[in-house]
């Protein structure tokens, strides 16, 4: 029952150093040097870099879009996952208007209940308010552990809440200890784009990405931002990927408002040229927001470095271009939102930043697990190495050079948008609560390992904001 990791370099968001780390009953039990334990096995991590578990707080497993489904689920989505180094996933909890909150919960449950080999939790979709979701949010904080609310500022028809909705919903979120995310682009405008292009004959892929400007981005990243200011709320902004939407981020932080900011591995490496390709397979890189000019890239680059964004999820959302991305043909708005990253996010986040000088060893422990651990209610059970927290890790050579590839990977998708793309560094075995899911870059765990977790009220991670809301009684 008991292992000890000796040898390793340990990683924290804070800290790098030689340490041998103890684990018992799925716990890290002591972190010391030259730990002996005579029962426990031990796990050489010689010449490797020991992380705690990568954690995902953006992804859609089984989920329908646009007439279809997502092609990874709980089950491959999450053996994708825990190869690339991650052991919790946050996954979108979609709702269903006219329907309780606690309706959609359970659906989201039967899709992973059994299915998942890491841990997993699930942020809640706010589509409408009424007096029975003004009464349901504290009650899923409470009792279903589900702590943080998604408000659709786009998907016009489809997805997409009101501001007033957005509002509501930031009120009752500092109410009851909720953090509100949103996807921040703006929905009635680009529906007007849309379909003007449509009417003017323009149906390739590239026009997704046309009528869905920066500037749209970056003013309903504001608008937010602002509306969380006057709720005096707290807001994530999911999946940020340009200049505009950056400078909103920051500005709203220089006054001290709690807004925070995630973007994505797509968003630093890819570009909007990519949805030019010929042969249609510019489909492969249709999601919103979508890919933006390259100069972008050093904008978020900097944005991470500084702080002004704090993490990285993948925005998950797998579809086959064989069957699925092909039913956009000919309309670029029937193409299915969304690409497959959950396996590489953690890979290309140190590939690209530690490797390349971009950001340091703790900057990327911190933005692809310690920040959302935070953020999202599970810290310090998970996002860190410590005495006390779940033995979440992950051996990782840093020096292994690989080729991304559809070939290799091992989501169920057909394709990989980052196709071709070298990476030095690699996960070798991954735990989660002290067992093996990942032994020498083979799976090793069953679907039903991963558990559900429940995660803690936002304030709660915040002194300062705890303090309030004991002051005001
Ligand atoms: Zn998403």
């Amino acid at each position: 029952m008991k292992k000890i990791v000796k040898n390793g370099t340990i990683v924290t968001a804070s800290d790098s150093y030689q340490g041998d780390i103890l684990i018992e009953n799925g716990k890290i039990a002591e972190i010391g040097l030259n730990l002996n334990e005579p029962e426990a096995e031990v796990i050489n991590a010689d010449g490797l870099y020991v992380f705690p578990g990568g954690i995902d707080p953006h992804t859609h497993m089984d989920m329908p879009f646009g007439g279809t489904v997502t092609k990874d689920n709980f089950e491959t989505g999450t053996v994708g996952a825990a190869y690339g180094g991650t052991t919790t996933i946050i996954d979108f909890c979609l709702t269903e208007k006219n329907k309780p909150l606690r309706h959609a919960l359970k659906k989201w449950h039967e899709k992973s209940e059994g299915q998942a080999v890491i841990d997993y939790g699930f942020h809640l979709q706010i589509s409408e308010i009424n007096e029975e979701v003004l009464r349901e949010i504290p009650e899923v904080i409470e009792e279903d552990g589900v702590t943080s609310f998604k408000v659709f500022m786009a998907y016009k028809g489809v997805l997409q809440a009101d501001d007033e909705t957005l509002f509501q919903t930031l009120v009752k979120a500092k109410e009851s200890g909720g953090l509100v995310m949103v996807h921040a682009e703006n929905g009635d405008v680009i529906n007007h784009l849309t379909q003007r292009a449509l009417a003017e004959g323009k149906t390739d892929p590239i026009y997704h990405a046309l009528t869905r400007p920066p500037e749209l981005e970056g003013e309903a990243t504001g608008r937010a931002a602002k509306l969380t200011a006057l709720a005096d709320s707290q807001l994530y902004v999911v999946h940020v990927t340009c200049k505009e939407a950056v400078e909103q981020i920051a500005e709203a932080r220089s006054k001290g408002f709690s807004v925070y900011g995630e973007t994505c591995p797509q968003y630093l490496v890819l570009d909007q040229s990519y949805l030019e390709k010929p042969d249609f397979e510019g489909a492969k890189y249709v999601w919103s927001p979508p890919l933006r000019e390259k100069f972008n890239q050093e904008v978020l680059w900097n944005a991470l470095k500084s702080g002004e964004l704090q993490t990285i999820g993948s925005d998950q959302c797998s579809f086959d271009f064989h069957g699925q991305k092909d039913l956009g043909k000919g309309d670029f708005t029937k193409i299915p939102n969304g690409g497959p990253f959950v396996e590489d996010r953690f890979s290309v986040l140190f590939s690209e930043g530690v490797k390349k000088g971009r950001i340091s060893l703790n900057q990327f422990v911190d933005m692809v697990s310690t920040q959302a651990a935070k953020l999202f209610g599970l810290f310090p059970q998970k996002g860190t190495i410590a005495p006390g927290s779940d033995a979440d890790l992950v051996l990782f050579d840093p020096n292994k050079e690989r080729t991304i590839s559809a070939e290799t990977h091992h989501l169920a998708v057909d394709y990989s948008a980052l196709e071709g793309l070298k990476v030095t560094g690699e996960p070798v075995s991954v735990l989660l609560r002290g067992e093996y899911v990942i032994k020498d870059k083979q799976l090793v765990a069953e679907p039903g390992t991963g558990k559900f977790i429940k995660r803690a009220p936002f304030y709660k991670n915040s002194p300062e904001k705890k303090a309030a809301s004991l002051l005001r009684g």
